[in-house]
């Protein structure tokens, strides 16, 4: 049938001219690690002095060799989040729409193979949910389902023009689709969608990705570009922090995002900072990153690029995103639920995706924030206020 006609399409993806998977495909692995790994103090200091930074700065400024300029990387990248977008950050909550998956990821406690309870939302459902975020004041939503056709394009549509009426930003996180399929969602209301990598390095990924279309790697890589194409308004990238070394992981994914920014000039970006969890069939990650070196990789995106969004998540502990408020991030997930239906009832644990690592209700989260010198606005920044 047609859908298994797609997932052998899937199944072949070729690295494709012109898409992000090509520039994969002919970059050599091992000497984008040795781009960073050879970085010296001088090409730290130029990175420093300049105003527009391209990828291989960035890879100085997330080296061993600019350990030491943190302090002034942290306090250049607070004063360059401030100029650009005042001292704002915005709140968002994600609402796990379904838990079923027909993938099998290492670190995922939805993978196929995990014995945990199913459940896909119906519209009732769904329904006490939005209440539920609503009623805490989110105007900011982040869609998320687990990877099947049940929960695919006639389910998204069925669902996006119920949530969409209740908040001015809707987006997404589930399986990555067709160009015309994300054109034919922002037609109902999808703003945005993020699709994380989680590694570039084609081998760790499907050390990683055993069953499932998650496991093909080119259709996955390229779907930002398909995201572009169909010119939805933002483009989220991410990747895993610990699959594979971190430091390499970033440059590839600033190549990725400026590869977007030449073509797709007219979306905006975002990138999120994910570091393992622990989940059902917990993995040891390859590659340790401290929460020092996390600091550094922060500073050096900021610095990377002065309009890009940053993205906090819930995993990180309530003592890391208390400090890191100030440095550069302009959205933070709060009160997350990783279950589906955990916002109307949260006794369902055993849903859930991985453990949160900050708790807290949203009034403390805004009282910290606010404790950190910012804002929480209710809306997306809005670049054409900027002069307001
Ligand atoms: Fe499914 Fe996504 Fe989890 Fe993989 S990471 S098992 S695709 S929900």
């Amino acid at each position: 049938d047609g859908t298994s006609n797609k997932i052998r399409l899937l199944e072949q993806s070729p690295a494709l001219e012109g898409q992000f998977s090509h520039f994969v495909e002919s970059t050599d692995w091992q000497a984008v690690t040795q781009s960073h790994q050879e970085k010296t103090e001088q090409d730290v200091l130029r990175a420093l002095s300049k105003d527009k930074l391209d990828v291989d700065d960035f890879a100085a400024l997330i080296s061993p060799a600019a350990e030491p300029y943190l302090l002034e990387m942290v306090a250049k990248s607070e004063r360059l989040t401030l100029q650009r977008f005042g001292n704002t950050l915005s709140l968002f909550a994600p609402l796990y729409l379904s838990n079923t998956c027909a993938n099998e990821c290492t670190y995922c406690g939805f993978s196929m193979s995990n014995a945990i309870k199913r459940l896909t939302l119906n519209e009732t459902q769904v329904g006490k949910e939005v209440a539920a975020i609503k009623s805490k004041g989110f105007d900011h939503i982040l869609l998320v389902t687990g990877e099947t056709n049940k929960v695919s394009m006639p389910y998204f549509e069925r669902m996006i023009p119920l949530i969409k009426p209740h908040f001015s930003q809707l987006s997404m996180e589930v399986q990555p689709l067709d160009a015309s399929e994300y054109k034919q969602l922002q037609g109902i209301g999808l703003d945005g969608v993020l699709v994380y990598q989680e590694t570039y390095r084609r081998k760790t990924y499907l050390e990683h990705h055993l069953r499932g279309n998650k496991s093909n790697f080119n259709y996955r890589l390229d779907a930002p570009d398909r995201i572009g194409q169909a010119g939805i308004h933002k483009i989220g990238l991410g990747v895993l922090l610990g699959l594979e070394d971190w430091r390499t992981d970033s440059v590839m994914m600033a190549h990725h995002l400026r590869h977007l920014q030449k073509r797709y000039w007219r979306s905006r970006f975002s990138v999120a900072f994910p570091r393992i969890r622990p989940c059902e069939g917990g993995i040891v990650p390859k590659s340790i990153i401290s929460d020092r070196q996390l600091v550094q990789l922060i500073a050096a995106w900021r610095l990377f690029d002065r309009d890009l969004e940053m993205s906090l998540s819930t995993r990180e502990s309530p003592e890391f995103r208390h400090h890191a408020v100030r440095m550069g991030f302009t959205t933070m997930s709060a009160e997350s639920k990783t279950q589906p239906g955990g916002y109307a009832d949260d006794s369902q644990e055993a849903l859930e995706q991985f453990e949160i690592s900050d708790e807290r209700p949203v009034a403390e989260i805004m009282a910290m924030i606010r404790e950190q010198g910012r804002e929480v606005v209710w809306k997306d920044w809005d670049p054409a206020l900027s002069h307001v």
